[in-house]
């Protein structure tokens, strides 16, 4: 029998392992795993050797021991099989008591081969001059053979059975792997004289190597810290566990170095990273974007490492301590606010994207509250999506009563959109994130279209109608396209720019004013009249009334209410009404619920009049049969 392949198997492996054990490495549990499958495989070649010259000399030692190592080796072979198998479950069953639950009938298999192997005969196959043993063979071959089919069966079978569960990486490596071992067993098998079972298992660890273990791949190319991969392999064992950990942020954007000169900042970000490496019990990692998660597993060295950083940081870094950093800060004290490490990872990057959060402080410590509001938006934005993807998006109408006329002159138009139920979903819950998020501007143009549609379908002026007020949001009115994209909606649909009025509020006179102008002039000389939506609530200032080209100013609800409720309140409304009046302006009333209510705007001479004493928002046929009937007479 010859060895000589067996040694470079054994080469082969000591290099891989040289290589293995001088990276930088993070406690994974497929890392254990797969040292597991290398100890074993690395046992089973040492074996082979081993038994070879063991059968060479068992004239001199004795038959006993020689048949006694020989079967060792076969067990061995077992092992490797075990093993294999556990690497996989380590993907499959992430839980521990329940990986175990699993191993442990697999060890009880084991256990009942090992005694098989060593209960049965084992015997030799001489060379044609009975000089020398060339192989083995009997029950004890068979045995082992057949417990390691077993084996193999099993792990195919969960490859297939629990693919959605299993790394693909790992997948494709552990069958690769299995196909090398089954190659060269049954060339073994056929050309006894060939021993490379043993080398074979060398190059199946090495495969594994290349694909999946190499500690490299969890490391950050330009630092050497940890990169988001492996933040996510580790953040995803302490979900599984249950354990509860601590994330610390560190994002430095262009602006954390703004008052740097360029030429200091490398060096001032190499002692910023050997700093975050010295923290005592914590863990760096980084990602592409230049953020730092530093993380802790105990609370306490949690808040101390943070109080320590944060202070570093109010000095400088560089060689004289010159260069002021300042990055933004997102602290997590207990991580398991979120319920894996795609959440936590997602919710971080969602933070650090909401300008917004870091608007008034540069260290957010984000606590239970912060993230179910998170999961909220989360899944507003996507109903909004969806809304506008399947068009779910509806748009409901509110008649507006003209007191000089006396009968429904306009409406408002009102977005609603509806849920995977059906149900109606009220503009309160999702404007601001539409806005936030931008797609304010499809779902704007959606409910723009959607008027213009049912105009063309409902000519106004055959229901005593002038106009419908369409809302516009600030980011709309930002937007450099938008009187050209509604001209064209109204053209399409041969909508007479008579029959539309836009709403504008005055935070959207404020921000991007420019734009505003411009677009409100372009819309205006094609015909389109505007008004001004929420007058009275925020900090409403008459200015902004002087300043902006409007037909009509709306009182918002609030001013109303407070007109019948507070004595101050309404020297303020009639002041507002005679100015808006003195620039021959006129006035929509929201809001307007009772009878009562209704004759006081009446006497007020407020022109318009909107609210639930007339009508809710309708849906379009409602709002047709309404104004059949309420503008009939
Ligand atoms: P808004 O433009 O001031 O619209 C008036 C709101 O007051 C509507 O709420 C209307 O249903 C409600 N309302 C009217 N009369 C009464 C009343 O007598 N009592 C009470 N309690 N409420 C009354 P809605 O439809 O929920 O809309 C809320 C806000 O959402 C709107 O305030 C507007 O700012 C925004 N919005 C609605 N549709 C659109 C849209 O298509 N685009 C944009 N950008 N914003 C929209
Ligand atoms: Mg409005
Ligand atoms: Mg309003």
């Amino acid at each position: 029998m010859q060895i000589q392949i067996q040694c470079c198997g054994i080469v082969l492996m000591m290099v891989l392992f040289y290589f293995y054990i001088r990276q930088k490495r993070i406690a994974l549990n497929t890392q254990r795993a797969f040292l597991g499958v290398y100890g074993a495989t690395f046992a089973c070649i040492v074996l082979d050797v081993f038994s070879i010259g063991v059968i060479e000399y068992r004239h001199v030692l004795s038959e006993v021991f020689a048949k006694f190592v020989a079967k060792s080796y076969l067990v061995s072979l077992l092992g490797v099989a075990l093993s294999a198998l556990s690497y996989m479950c380590v993907d499959i069953y992430a839980k521990r008591e329940v990986y175990w639950q699993q191993m442990r009938k697999y060890l009880v298999l084991t256990a009942a081969g090992v005694l098989g192997i060593y209960a049965v005969p084992l015997y030799y196959q001489y060379s044609a001059d009975g000089a020398k043993v060339e192989y083995t063979y009997g029950p004890s071959v068979y045995v082992t053979y057949g417990m390691a089919l077993i084996f193999f069966v099993r792990i195919f079978y969960l490859l297939h059975k629990e693919r959605a569960k299993i790394n693909p990486r790992r997948r494709e490596a552990v069958c690769i792997w299995l196909l090398v071992w089954i190659v060269a067993s049954q060339l073994q098998f056929m050309y006894t004289d060939i021993l490379i079972v043993g080398y074979a298992g060398a190059i199946g660890i090495m495969v594994l190597y290349l694909k999946l273990e190499n500690p490299e791949t969890n490391l950050d190319r330009s630092t050497g810290l940890f990169n988001s991969g492996a933040l996510y392999q580790y953040a995803k064992q302490f979900y599984v566990k249950e354990q509860d950990f601590s994330v610390l942020v560190l994002a430095f954007g262009n602006s954390a170095y703004q008052n740097v000169q360029m030429e200091k900042r490398a060096l001032a970000r190499m002692e910023i990273i050997e700093y975050l490496l010295k923290l005592p019990d914590a863990l760096v990692f980084k990602n592409a974007e230049d953020e730092y998660f530093v993380l802790f597993v105990d609370l306490e060295t949690a808040t101390e490492g943070v109080r320590r950083l944060r202070s570093r940081f109010r000095s400088g870094w560089g060689a004289e301590d010159t260069c002021m950093v300042r990055p933004y800060w997102l602290y997590l004290p207990h991580a398991n606010v979120v319920d894996s490490a795609e959440n936590l990872l997602y919710f971080i990057r969602y933070v650090r994207q909401n300008a917004k959060l870091f608007s008034e402080t540069d260290f957010l410590c984000i606590e239970k509250d912060r993230v179910e509001q998170m999961y909220k938006e989360r899944e507003t934005k996507q109903l909004i999506m969806e809304a506008i993807e399947y068009d779910r998006v509806e748009v409901f109408y509110q008649p507006i009563y003209s007191t000089r006329e006396q009968r429904i002159t306009s409406a408002e138009a009102l977005v609603r959109i509806r849920d995977r139920e059906g149900n109606i979903v009220p503009p309160g819950v999702f404007i601001d994130i539409a806005e936030e998020s931008g797609m304010i501007l499809k779902l704007g143009e959606m409910v723009f279209e959607k008027v213009c549609q049912f105009i063309k379908r409902h000519p106004l002026n055959h229901y005593g109608m002038q106009y419908i007020e369409v809302n516009l949001s600030v980011i709309q009115c930002a937007y450099e396209d938008l009187a050209q994209d509604y001209i064209r909606i109204m053209e399409r649909y041969q909508v007479a720019p008579a029959n539309i009025n836009l709403e504008i509020t005055e935070s959207a006179s404020t921000n991007a004013k420019k734009t505003l102008l411009g677009n409100m002039a372009e819309l205006m000389e094609y015909g389109v009249k505007f008004s001004l939506d929420d007058f009275g609530t925020g900090q409403s200032n008459l200015n902004y009334i002087v300043d902006m080209p409007v037909d009509l100013v709306k009182f918002d609800r609030s001013m109303t209410s407070s007109y019948f409720e507070n004595g101050k309140a309404r020297y303020v409304m009639e002041a507002a009404i005679h100015m808006i009046h003195g620039m021959n302006l006129e006035i929509v009333s929201e809001g307007i619920e009772t009878a009562e209510q209704f004759r006081t705007m009446e006497e007020l001479g407020i022109s318009h009049i909107q609210g639930y004493y007339f009508s809710k928002p309708l849906p379009e046929e409602e709002f047709i049969q309404y104004l059949e009937t309420k503008n009939a007479g």
